[in-house]
């Protein structure tokens, strides 16, 4: 008698090994716990203000029957506004930079060709690379996590990569890399230079103006940190020649209507959001000294994003700690050989990071 395959069986014969070796990015339970896992804003739209009132308006007048606008031009346009995009520049929209991470490697992916990317850096960069096929050279950080530049350029040489992907300020480092590497990696680099500008709302830093002067270069934002990552909106932003090439390979309607039209609002409120940024600039620097202040074998890393990585001893173990008390951040540990015993801390409110100060400091009170 022949055994019925199960559907285990059929999966193995057919999804690709390279998949199969994967875990899927985690997203661990956070219902009812103090979020500082994953670089949100913590705040909601003024109540005092129009905002959710027109919020409200603008969903209630949309087709929700009908297909999205697929060029989206309204949203592009408040886009540019908000964010000083010249009209010699083209914009393409993604479910998340997430999404524009994968068309931008769909776009140029082939049997031979690499991504590369220095690390520790944002997990997805190397995870699409395997999703469509593509090599993945991770070119080592300094141990303080400032760029090898020598190193990264020697692999760039030597390598050729089709995709760089530079995060600026970099997750889950939250530092910058300097104008000097990054103009020596886009005069060497072959291949498109990816800007992951996703943190720009709490930096000076700002890479759009480099577009006038690299024509390998392409700047992408989202709007994720500043208060909308509910919408998943992520863009890119460069020449038509990248641009309109990529825009091929985006699905139809990948910017749903009720996204579009808060994207649109929110925009027109973006000087609220700004600010709250804003806020968030100064608690991280409040934060920051209260980390420092709280232990003296807690290594705090400077940050130009929203959030802080720490390195401590035990930082597993403090990180469980604090998870049994309701409060969940992120733990590198293991992660990457450079983020051993390292901590990710959101920055939040200013109420908030106190309550993540005393359950911190409840848990090294512990002392075990
Ligand atoms: N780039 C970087 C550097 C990130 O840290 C993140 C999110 N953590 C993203 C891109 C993706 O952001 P989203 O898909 O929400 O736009």
């Amino acid at each position: 008698m022949t055994m019925q395959k199960s559907a285990k069986d059929y999966a193995n014969t057919w999804v690709r090994p390279e998949i199969q070796a994967l875990n899927a990015y985690p997203v661990p339970n956070a219902q009812g716990m103090l979020k500082l896992d994953a670089m949100e804003s913590p705040y909601v739209w003024p109540a005092d203000e129009h905002m959710q009132q027109a919020w409200q308006q603008a969903l209630q007048a949309v087709a929700i029957n009908r297909y999205p606008a697929a060029d989206a031009q309204e949203l592009k346009q408040k886009l540019r506004q908000a964010f000083a995009i010249g009209d010699h520049w083209e914009i393409l929209l993604g479910n998340g930079s997430d999404e524009i991470i994968q068309l931008l490697a769909l776009a140029v992916a082939g049997s031979g060709r690499s991504v590369l990317a220095p690390e520790p850096s944002f997990v997805m960069f190397k995870m699409i690379a395997t999703f469509v096929g593509m090599d993945y050279i991770g070119v080592p950080l300094n141990t303080d996590f400032s760029l090898d530049l020598q190193s990264m350029l020697t692999q760039i040489r030597t390598h050729q990569p089709a995709l760089i992907f530079l995060a600026q300020p970099n997750n889950p480092t939250g530092n910058l890399y300097g104008e000097a590497a990054i103009a020596e990696i886009l005069q060497t680099a072959q291949g498109l230079v990816v800007l992951d500008e996703a943190y720009t709302a709490f930096t000076d830093a700002d890479y759009l103006p480099w577009l006038e002067k690299y024509p390998n270069l392409v700047v992408m934002r989202t709007l994720s940190k500043v208060g909308l990552a509910g919408l998943r909106l992520g863009f890119l932003v460069g020449a038509p020649a990248w641009i309109n090439e990529i825009e091929k390979l985006r699905l139809p309607y990948n910017i749903n209507t009720l996204t579009q039209a808060s994207a649109v609002l929110a925009l027109n409120y973006f000087d609220i959001l700004k600010e709250q940024c804003q806020q968030i600039r100064q608690q991280r620097e409040i934060l920051s000294q209260a980390l420092i202040d709280l232990h003296p074998e807690i290594e705090v890393f400077a940050s130009e994003a929203n959030f802080i990585l720490i390195r401590m001893a035990q930082a597993g173990v403090i990180f469980q700690k604090l998870k049994e008390k309701g409060v969940l951040i992120k733990c590198l540990d293991g992660a990457h050989p450079l983020l051993h015993n390292c901590l990710r801390i959101s920055v939040s409110t200013a109420e908030e990071n106190q309550i993540f100060l005393q359950a911190f400091a409840s848990v090294l009170a512990q002392g075990d």
